[in-house]
Order: C-alpha cells, then sequence, then structure tokens
C-alpha cells in the first residue's frame, strides 16, 4: 500500500503543481487546507468573513478550526492523500499523525527554495478559479492571456494573499514556523527533501521514485 504524502513548503515553491501531476497519474487525492478555506470563504458565512480576514493578513488561522475541516473533508479508509499546505507548524504535525494518519505509512516531502524566488514567483501566479489549475506570467504563461488552457475559463485570478505586501508576511510565517516541523519528520525517518529550483519534470521524478 502507498504512503500518504506530506507537501511542505513555501508558498510559492511548487507544491500544488506537483500534487496536480501526482493527482493525474492516479493513486492520490489531493487535500489542500488552503483550497478547503477558499471554498469557506466562497461560502460567504459568518466563519468564511472571520477566515478571510486572517488570510488577507497573511497569518495562520488557528489549528483547531483546520483541523476540523480537513477530517470533513477526506477519508482515509477509502484513499491515498496528498496533503498540501496542512501541516503549517508542529502542533499541526503531531495532531495529524495522532487523528488522522493514527498509525497509516506517511511520507513528508519538503520542497527546498531560496526565498528571493519566492516574491516574484508569487507576484506572477495566477490561478483559474473554475478548477484550480496553476499559471505564472513569466514562466508558465496561459496559450491565450486570462483564459485557462486546461478548462478554457475566462477566469484566472491573483489570490488576495499573492499581493506583494501579504506575501511578505506569509513567507515570515512559514519560516518561523517550518523548522520544527522538519525536525520532526526526519526524527521519524520520513522526510525527503527536494530542491524546488529544479524544473517541475525532475521535481516529480523524484518524489515518484519514492511513492
Ligand atoms: P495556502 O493556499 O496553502 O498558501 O494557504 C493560504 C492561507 O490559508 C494561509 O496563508 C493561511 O492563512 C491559511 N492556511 C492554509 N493552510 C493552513 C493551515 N494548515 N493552518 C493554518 N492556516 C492555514
Amino acid at each position: 500500500m502507498k504512503s500518504h504524502l506530506i507537501l511542505i513548503g513555501a508558498p510559492g515553491s511548487g507544491k500544488g503543481t506537483q500534487a496536480s501531476k501526482l493527482v493525474a497519474d492516479g493513486g492520490f487525492r489531493h487535500v489542500s487546507t488552503g483550497d478547503l478555506l477558499r471554498s469557506e470563504i466562497a461560502k460567504k458565512s459568518d466563519l468564511g468573513f472571520e477566515v478571510k480576514k486572517v488570510m488577507d493578513s497573511g497569518q495562520l488561522v488557528s489549528d483547531e478550526l483546520v483541523i476540523r475541516l480537513l477530517q470533513a473533508n477526506i477519508d482515509l479508509s477509502k484513499y491515498n492523500y496528498i496533503f498540501d499546505g496542512y501541516p503549517r507548524n508542529i502542533v499541526q504535525a503531531q495532531t495529524l499523525d495522532r487523528e488522522v494518519l493514527k498509525g497509516s505509512s506517511s511520507l513528508a516531502v519538503y520542497f527546498d527554495i531560496n526565498p528571493n524566488k519566492l516574491v516574484e514567483r508569487l507576484a506572477n501566479r495566477r490561478t483559474c478559479k473554475n478548477c484550480g489549475s496553476i499559471y505564472n506570467l513569466v514562466t508558465k504563461k496561459p496559450k491565450i492571456m486570462g483564459v485557462c488552457d486546461e478548462c478554457g475559463a475566462s477566469d484566472l485570478v491573483q489570490r488576495p494573499d499573492d499581493k506583494e505586501e501579504v506575501i511578505t508576511n506569509r513567507l515570515k510565517v512559514f519560516s518561523e514556523t517550518v523548522n520544527p516541523v522538519l525536525s520532526y519528520y526526519q526524527s521519524h525517518g520520513r522526510l525527503v527533501t527536494v530542491d524546488a529550483e529544479a524544473n517541475v519534470e525532475e521535481i516529480y521524478t523524484k518524489i515518484s521514485s519514492k511513492v
């Protein structure tokens, strides 16, 4: 049986792109806590409104809320998951093991990248609101400007938290919380590091060889 995959990396380090490729290959379901939170916002509920304020500032949403959302959207008895954006801190890493994985096999993949590259990557990132495909206005332009190559929707948008002023804060939060998470997986012998500045195919080959 395959391991679940836990993708750890700064915003813009390429986790979503690799997750899409692995899912397209079959065998995995992708669960992104950022996407789950954005759907909560789209519902325009009171909770969504609170979540939006936190996300737009680049801070982390509360551990309790995120684990609740995650638990409600996965079924480990049926699927192997790619966890994208969870865990974000050591408490979440421990909670994932204790309350979700409960001993099922899992491997953490760290997307190692020079933070200086990320501001530009994120500022140029556009996401299809309809199907979630990710583009970069410099390195991966859509064939027709503003139109998604995958689903044809004219709905390529910049996430509110990909604006330059918020990016700096998100990167700061990431760098302040990631090391204990990496040490945790390292000490359990469950950490693989990939060079997130390599090209998409090379990274994909490395990850695939581990699962
Ligand atoms: P992402 O799409 O993974 O870049 O996440 C976007 C934003 O959602 C983050 O900046 C946080 O505000 C929130 N978020 C996503 N995942 C988590 C998590 N595991 N814990 C707390 N907040 C999260």
